[in-house]
């Protein structure tokens, strides 16, 4: 096995999906081709980044699922009922007191 076969077989071998006889063939070439064993490396790198970069894309939909479910009710909630409160107590009292000043 040369250097083109193994870089050929090395994703399959980084993946365990090699067969027995030819895993241990690129194993053991890569542990005698300095080249071989580089590409290893910077091969494995690639994998290691894009499988850190993919699951970013759950953990900002967690996110706004969580701030969604606080923000309509938290801050709804309480305009509702300060409006109906605040609008319906001023007027009587508003009375009681202009009432005894005018009489
Ligand atoms: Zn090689």
């Amino acid at each position: 096995m040369d250097c083109h076969d193994v870089r050929d077989h090395l994703l399959d071998f980084q993946r365990g999906q090699l067969g027995g006889d030819v895993a241990t063939e690129v194993r053991r070439h890569i542990d005698g081709c300095v080249e071989c064993a580089q590409a290893d490396l910077v091969e494995r790198e690639l994998t290691l980044l894009l499988e850190r970069r993919t699951p970013q894309y759950p953990a900002p939909i967690g996110l706004k699922r969580r701030l969604m479910a606080r923000w309509p009710s938290a801050p709804g909630a309480g305009t509702n009922t300060r409006g109906h409160g605040r609008r319906r107590a001023p007027p009587p009292r508003a009375r009681d007191v202009s009432t005894p000043l005018s009489a």
